[in-house]
């Protein structure tokens, strides 16, 4: 592992989980860190627009995520990253003036990264794999559960916005 950061909101409310774990991997000693192209990127939750956006631009080729957009607003009090690519990115189709509901919220694969939705890729699995691993992310679900429990409880005084 090059570096393993948290969100740092109360900081910056750009300094989300992945925002800062680029901030810091690019203060390692440019001769001390990996290229890029070497790096997995894992990520707990599917990246918001702004990592999206930064991911991209710091040339990361792939990023790996644990919870998906819908898992984040449903499960995690997170509802923003949905809401803000709907309002943001989501330009309706000239040909009918609507955006469609079903339309994706991004491009999971285009010409800078592949996304990979690790729930996903256990499903694909066969049984045994998949039952070993589904354990195991039930644990860490749990866990992280409790964890975003806490966050939520703690930032409501903060001055947060859109956290
Ligand atoms: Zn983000």
């Amino acid at each position: 592992m090059v570096v393993a950061e948290t969100n740092n909101e109360i900081e910056n409310p750009l300094w989300h989980g992945e925002m800062h774990a680029i901030k810091r991997f690019f203060e390692l000693p440019a001769d001390q860190r990996p290229d890029v192209k070497d790096c997995l990127f894992l990520a707990t939750h599917e990246p918001c627009s702004l990592c999206l956006s930064g991911i991209t631009r710091s040339g990361f080729d792939n990023f790996y995520f644990l919870f998906s957009h819908e898992d984040s607003r449903d499960s995690f009090a997170i509802p923003y990253d949905i809401q803000i690519l709907k309002a943001v990115y989501a330009t309706p189709d000239p040909e009918i003036g609507t955006v469609s509901p079903d339309r994706p919220l991004y491009n999971a694969t285009n010409q800078y990264w592949t996304s990979h939705n690790i729930a996903r890729m256990i499903a694909g699995l066969d049984r045994d794999h998949r039952e070993t691993l589904l354990a195991r992310f039930d644990d860490v679900n749990a866990l992280y559960a409790d964890l975003s429990a806490e966050y939520q409880k703690d930032k409501g005084n903060k001055g947060i916005p859109l956290a």
